[in-house]
């Protein structure tokens, strides 16, 4: 009947890592903001509706970055909160977890050589 059933999850690697980066990010908000070990309830409804639109993306692996996305799939107000832990939590994430923020930057090829001889 439902149409919406039959599409399928986005489950790559792709996905999958932006997921996990979003759930960091909120947990470290929800952390320093609202002092709570685990998600407090609205934040976990925040990361609940997060990671429910990363599964049904259109672009899937093709994605962009949310922000520079031309569908914005999020409601507003849901659009807002995750705006401001991105803001709060992106500095944290360097300091946390720089691999993961610094990762998508290239790498010069000879940098990544060891010094051999
Ligand atoms: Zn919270």
């Amino acid at each position: 009947m439902s149409r919406a059933a039959k599409q399928q999850l986005n489950d790559g690697p792709k996905i999958r890592k932006e997921k996990m980066i979003a759930a960091k990010m909120i947990r470290i908000y929800c952390k320093k903001k609202h002092h709570e070990q685990e998600l407090c309830e609205e934040c976990r409804h925040l990361n609940e509706y997060v990671m429910t639109r990363l599964s049904y993306c259109k672009f899937g692996e093709e994605k962009t970055a949310c922000a520079k996305c031309p569908i914005h799939c999020y409601r507003p107000v849901y659009r807002q909160k995750i705006k401001g832990v991105m803001r709060f939590s992106g500095p944290w994430m360097l300091l946390y977890h720089p691999l993961e923020s610094i990762k998508h930057i290239p790498i010069p090829e000879k940098l990544k050589r060891p010094l051999s001889r």
